[in-house]
């Protein structure tokens, strides 16, 4: 894809705002609490690289992303720090995961059972952490009797390192607390089943950090509060109340690039669904394929 460099469409990202919504939220932690910052689909569109960079300066304990290839994006920018993918990535890719010191998730126990065999194939280890669908409805075991099987051939298997298991929050953002109540108790359930100990047992999204929800969780999955935005459903709720301040950290900028007057009756666009009712001005903004600046500032023209 081209960028227009030669108009005047630009995505303002402010590091310096990344920066501080990373400390705050930094400060904002448990006693040994973690923070991974999630930079997936390029950083929620900020520039992935230079988010995870500047998330290091913050602090970072390490980073989330959705697939693979992102990983290797943060490895080959000489980001040594813990990396997850929250995706599914197929087995016969574990091999590279391992050989990059990336943890993949772990859907169910075939994967476990695929896996397995290229990594002997190999003889590498890979980190992983256990999926558990807790009521996202996404991916995770959800089964007893396939968690524990899982578990148990997990026992004393030198083709894996358990570093974590973790499930995902439906409705975190939201005031009411019975579908976010039933998700933690079904997680507390899973981890009963559990005889190998994970490194890190982690919950957390930036709405059950930031509305204190209270539950344990090691490792914060810090994503949307990364870039500045709170993430309630219902922002003006006095029972959502944000606990640390976040700021935005993009920003588009772009100019008018013509401006006429229509008259009565004259169409606007594909379809022409606006139809003027009396004489108007109109003008054409440009916004596709940006421009993305980078700042470190924290006031932004
Ligand atoms: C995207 C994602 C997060 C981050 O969620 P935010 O609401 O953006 O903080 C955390 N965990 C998982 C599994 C995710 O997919």
């Amino acid at each position: 894809m081209i960028t227009g460099i030669h108009r005047p469409a630009t995505v303002r990202v402010n590091l310096g705002a990344i920066k501080q919504n990373i400390e705050n939220e930094k400060k904002h932690l448990n006693p040994g609490q973690k923070l991974f910052a999630v930079v997936k689909a390029n950083g929620y569109g900020h520039g992935a690289v230079q988010v995870a960079k500047t998330a290091l300066k913050a602090g970072a304990d390490g980073f989330c992303v959705a697939i693979l290839d992102e990983a290797l994006e943060l490895r080959n920018a000489d980001i040594v720090k813990p990396i997850l993918v929250l995706g599914v990535v197929s087995p016969e890719y574990a091999p590279l995961a391992a050989a990059n010191d990336v943890s993949l998730t772990v859907p169910n126990l075939e994967w476990l059972k695929e896996a397995e065999k290229y990594l002997q194939k190999e003889d590498l280890q890979l980190k992983i952490h256990l999926g558990i669908d807790s009521g996202m409805g996404r991916i995770g075991f959800n089964e007893d009797d396939e968690f524990v099987a899982a578990n148990k051939f997990l026992e004393n298997n030198d083709s894996f390192f358990v570093e974590g298991m973790f499930a995902h929050f439906a409705s975190a953002d939201s005031a009411d607390d019975t579908y976010f109540k039933h998700q933690v108790e079904k997680f507390r359930h899973m981890k009963s089943l559990l005889t190998v100990h994970p490194k890190w047992i982690h919950v957390d999204n930036t709405a059950a950090s930031i509305f204190d929800k209270d539950i344990h969780s090691d490792i914060v999955r810090f994503g949307i509060g990364i870039y500045g935005l709170n993430p309630s459903s219902n922002p003006n709720s006095p029972d959502l109340k944000a606990d640390i301040e976040l700021k935005p950290a993009l920003s588009f900028v772009s100019e008018l690039t013509h401006v006429k007057t229509i008259h009565k009756g004259d169409g606007v666009g594909y379809g022409s669904t606006f139809v003027a009712d009396k004489d108007t001005i109109i003008g054409t903004v440009p916004v596709a394929m940006p421009m993305v600046g980078f700042a470190n500032s924290a006031v932004l023209r």
